[in-house]
């Protein structure tokens, strides 16, 4: 997937065509405000330069990945008259980004410009580079006679600076149908430094009985049906002006594909068939995310790690590509489920993260000399099994049903004696604040790190019974409520890392307003979540 430099490299990047003297030619018309590629290169290549019809900037813009020197800038072009087969006939367009330092967009700061076609689905993917660390841009993006909403995004610090604070926006699980996104409008107008999103973007399955909008479009299985889908959400309003407000950094889940998928397994699907639907997903994915990678054949690199000054180093891992199949699969049943004495538990060679990113979260965790260690992943780390006379039930999706794997990655954060370790999860649809060791609720087992996972957005969660019994189970687990839809604020200072659960009752209406639902910390050197 074409991924393109930014500074001047960006043209040479884009199109082979394109010389010296075309980026001399290239940066006059920026000067004279026109249209950067020259008009015979733009005949040259079937560029499309007729006016728009209907504005194609309806998805919006959105930057992550915020490095101290440079940012990732998204759109796609679909304009809202656009079925499927317009989409695919429309030409190869030129696509002109700007950045700039202030918000009125007086002061330039880079620009360059991009041709996109109907093979990426007209998205756009510009890594803007050589960017001044620590501070706020603003950009937005030019195509013919159409110009995009205005984003702000940040770069993240030095890593040699030493940075006051640190604030997180966490979210997860946004199901278009079950509810709105009350939860991003607060997050758009909240002052944070970047948004984590970490899992279940889009949902493939419909429940029309519980709808309070819907989807419209069967299950996707497609490239065009996950476009198709993806870009449905993406049209939601307060989803756009979440992104347009903060940088984002992502990670997914399984919905992103289908419920439950483990690395290349799906229990109802033909192995081969299912590594293309995939495939397809994956791609999908990335041509709506602010994300450098794109797919590498049926894969796409993901996980990632971010610096944030001295004050912490960021994890986003990815905990669906690379993850063994589910424990004591039962063939009648296409997803995780609960079970007891399920033997394949105890194979040490079972993976969630795949033993690459194990090594390497695990090289990273030990040698990271930052304060803080904050992990994104898509689930819950702690336990949420239940003790029972046959003996102990647990979920087989979620890190419980990957217990060897778990204990190996704590192990090793206690055996190096890492400080400050604090997972960041989602998925479960749940605000949780945990206390994690090495043998979930064994008090011999000492308090190693702490977890705050955040509740949906607007997925359903599960009943505050369900909760009682979960937390009777698992001591470790300190709050956990699944009643309300929200996001969680993660302010993070050299002394603590504070976590503020937003709430709103399900499911979240449109002019939902969300409230505090508790406050909980993490103290610098001390392991282990206190209330706040
Ligand atoms: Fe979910
Ligand atoms: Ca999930």
């Amino acid at each position: 997937m074409s991924v393109t430099q930014g500074r001047a490299d960006n043209l040479a990047m884009t199109s082979p065509l394109l010389r010296r003297r075309d980026l001399n030619r290239a940066a006059l018309a920026w000067a004279l405000g026109a249209l950067a590629l020259p008009r015979a290169l733009r005949a040259q290549q079937g560029v499309a330069s007729t006016p728009w019809s209907s504005d194609p900037f309806t998805l919006g813009v959105a930057s992550g990945q915020p490095r101290p020197d440079g940012i990732v800038l998204w759109t796609r072009l679909a304009p809202a008259t656009d079925d499927g087969a317009a989409s695919m006939a429309r030409p190869a367009c030129a696509v002109r980004w700007e950045l700039y330092a202030d918000a009125a967009l007086r002061v330039p700061v880079r620009q360059g410009e991009v041709l996109t076609d109907a093979q990426q689905a007209h998205s756009v993917h510009v890594v803007v580079q050589g960017l001044q660390p620590a501070r706020p841009y603003w950009y937005r993006f030019v195509c013919g006679d159409a110009v995009s909403p205005v984003g702000r995004t940040r770069t993240a610090p030095a890593p040699d600076a030493d940075v006051a604070r640190l604030r997180i926006a966490l979210a997860s699980c946004q199901h278009y149908e079950q509810g709105f996104y009350a939860a991003h409008r607060e997050i758009a107008a909240s002052d944070v430094d970047v948004v984590m999103f970490v899992g279940d973007y889009i949902y493939e399955g419909s429940n029309p009985q519980t709808a309070l909008r819907l989807h419209g479009t069967p299950t996707p299985q497609t490239l065009a049906q996950y476009r198709e889908r993806h870009a449905l959400y993406k049209r939601d309003a307060d989803l756009q002006a979440a992104h347009a407000a903060h940088t984002w950094l992502l990670t997914w889940d399984d919905h992103e594909v289908v419920n439950d998928y483990a690395g290349q397994f799906d229990p109802a699907w033909d192995n081969e068939r299912f590594v293309q639907r995939r495939a397809a997903a994956y791609r999908a994915y990335f041509e709506h995310q602010p994300i450098a990678l794109g797919p590498q054949g049926a894969s796409l690199r993901l996980h990632d790690r971010f610096a944030w000054g001295t004050l912490a180093d960021l994890w986003m891992l990815d905990g669906r590509q690379y993850r063994s199949q589910h424990a004591c699969p039962d063939p009648r049943i296409d997803h995780g489920r609960i079970v007891t004495g399920c033997a394949d538990l105890a194979d040490a060679s079972r993976t969630l993260l795949g033993r690459e990113q194990e090594a390497w979260l695990a090289q990273g965790l030990t040698s990271s000399a930052r304060r803080w260690k904050l992990v994104g992943q898509s689930t819950q780390v702690s336990s949420t099994g239940t003790d029972t006379p046959e003996g102990r039930r647990v979920w087989t999706d979620g890190w419980d049903g990957y217990p060897q794997a778990r204990e190996r990655m704590l192990q090793g954060v206690r055996d190096a004696r890492v400080r400050d370790v604090v997972m960041l999860g989602g998925d479960v649809h749940r605000h949780v604040a945990a206390d994690l060791r090495v043998q979930p609720n064994d008090t011999a087992s000492p308090v190693i790190a702490s977890e705050f996972v955040t509740t949906s957005i607007s997925s359903r969660g599960g009943s505050a019974a369900a909760m009682r019994q979960l937390m009777q189970h698992n001591p470790d687990v300190k709050h956990a409520r699944g009643d309300e839809r929200g996001w969680a604020l993660i302010d993070v200072t050299s002394a603590s890392a504070l976590c503020e659960f937003r709430g709103t009752p399900h499911p979240a209406l449109a002019d939902a307003q969300l409230a505090r639902q508790a406050v909980f910390a993490v103290e610098a050197g001390r392991a282990g979540v206190v209330t706040g």
